[in-house]
């Protein structure tokens, strides 16, 4: 019995997967949208049946209570599945939470209270922590943080230069995120290139709506993008990324307040600010026909990355891999042929037909003389999570 639900809840959606812990194999999969809001909708996946349905979400708690609504709608109800343990992922795990975490009540109370530096998200696993463990009392519940990764980086990377007493009573320093997903494409990378992962020093991009880069030497996490919250580094589908902290100054003094500056970075920035779409697809085809403000978000964005891989380029003493992940680094050549243009003099040469062609797994898109391999490795966070999961409960 291997078999893990995997729960991964976002601010206003929450999606789940039934996980293979010992291959990665998926059984089932679905993502419940519009939580809170008046009308949400359910979508359940599995090899057979794909079931939609639109219906009141008004928590995380009652998505959680779609999801097995919708198990037993398509003839499989849970307690049928044979479900080992569940596995949540957690958006903030603060300092404390390095590595995957038996949940009981003391850890569930303690992820709700690191809601104070992930408004959006602890308190929704928090909802769907609770739901789960008295839907399934019987089973291990684990939680798998996406900041565990990062905090291996040494006190330079993540110190926020402010007042120390300031920061030791806020908790304000650098936590990272996306740290599963570095931390599985990291290890795929070094399994794709038949060495360990240890002997290889390595930039991951993780291109998504989200998006964040990360330095790693020896598997390690050395430095990231992502900040104290999600929002620091790259520029995202509607998140800024790095900007002047004197700009949110400014725009208190111009009367903005608190949530209308969190709509404005959070909501209205990055892609969507720039060319009015968070869609890279969008963007690229407003972008070819012509349209300005589209061309401009793609150097924005570009710009942004190129800084970070320069950055850690010299951060780590040159790197042997350079790895894009996520729904635009896997899937946009032009976004790496514009990321990885003259870069010679680091060693890196991408090989244009490589970079082209459509391809599901792992692949290298370099040249065969590149001193850097560069690599496309699709990210996998619901099957690391089940993995870690599985590795808890079974020792
Ligand atoms: P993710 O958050 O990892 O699901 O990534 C979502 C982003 O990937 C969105 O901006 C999508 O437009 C982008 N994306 C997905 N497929 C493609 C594609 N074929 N070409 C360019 N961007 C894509």
């Amino acid at each position: 019995m291997t078999t893990i639900l995997v729960v991964n809840s976002g601010s206003s959606s929450a999606k789940y997967q039934l996980v293979n812990a010992t291959n990665g194999e998926r059984f089932a999969s679905g993502l419940v949208e519009r939580i809170g809001e008046s009308v949400g909708r359910i979508r359940h996946e599995t090899d057979e049946v794909l079931s939609e349905l639109e219906l009141a979400v008004p928590d995380h708690a009652a998505g959680f209570a779609a999801m097995l609504d919708a198990f037993a709608r398509a003839g499989t109800p849970v307690s049928g599945l044979g479900i080992a343990a569940v596995g949540h992922r957690v958006v903030q795990g603060g300092s404390e939470f390095v590595e995957p975490t038996l949940i009981t009540d003391a850890v569930a109370e303690r992820i709700l209270t690191l809601g104070e530096l992930a408004p959006l998200h602890n308190p929704a696993h928090y909802q769907a922590i609770v739901a789960a463990r008295v839907a399934f009392p019987d089973v291990p519940h684990v939680a798998v943080f996406d900041t565990a990764f990062h905090q291996t980086m040494p006190p330079e990377a993540y110190t926020y230069a402010i007042d120390t007493a300031v920061a030791g009573e806020h908790g304000i320093r650098r936590y990272g995120f996306h740290g599963i997903s570095h931390l599985v494409v990291s290890r795929r990378a070094a399994a794709f290139l038949g060495k360990p992962v240890s002997s290889l020093k390595q930039v991951v991009l993780h291109l998504g709506n989200g998006a964040s880069a990360c330095a790693i030497d020896g598997g390690i996490s050395v430095d990231t993008s992502m900040g104290l919250t999600p929002l620091e580094g790259l520029v995202m589908g509607t998140r800024s990324g790095d900007l002047d902290p004197g700009l949110m100054l400014h725009l208190l003094r111009a009367g903005y307040d608190t949530d209308q500056l969190d709509q404005l970075l959070n909501k209205r920035s990055g892609l969507m600010g720039l060319a009015g779409s968070n869609d890279f697809r969008d963007l690229q085809r407003a972008a070819g026909s012509g349209d300005a403000a589209s061309q401009l978000a793609f150097g924005v964005y570009v710009h942004a990355i190129r800084r970070y891989l320069g950055a850690y380029l010299v951060e780590l003493g040159g790197a042997d891999v350079i790895v894009f992940t996520a729904g635009v680094g896997e899937n946009s050549p032009a976004l790496r042929a514009a990321v990885c243009a003259e870069l010679d003099w680091f060693g890196v040469r991408i090989d244009a037909s490589r970079n082209a062609a459509v391809g599901g797994g792992p692949r290298r898109i370099s040249t065969d003389n590149s001193r850097v391999d560069v690599l496309v490795v699709p990210t996998d966070e619901e099957a690391e999570i089940a993995r870690q999961t599985w590795q808890l409960v079974s020792a």
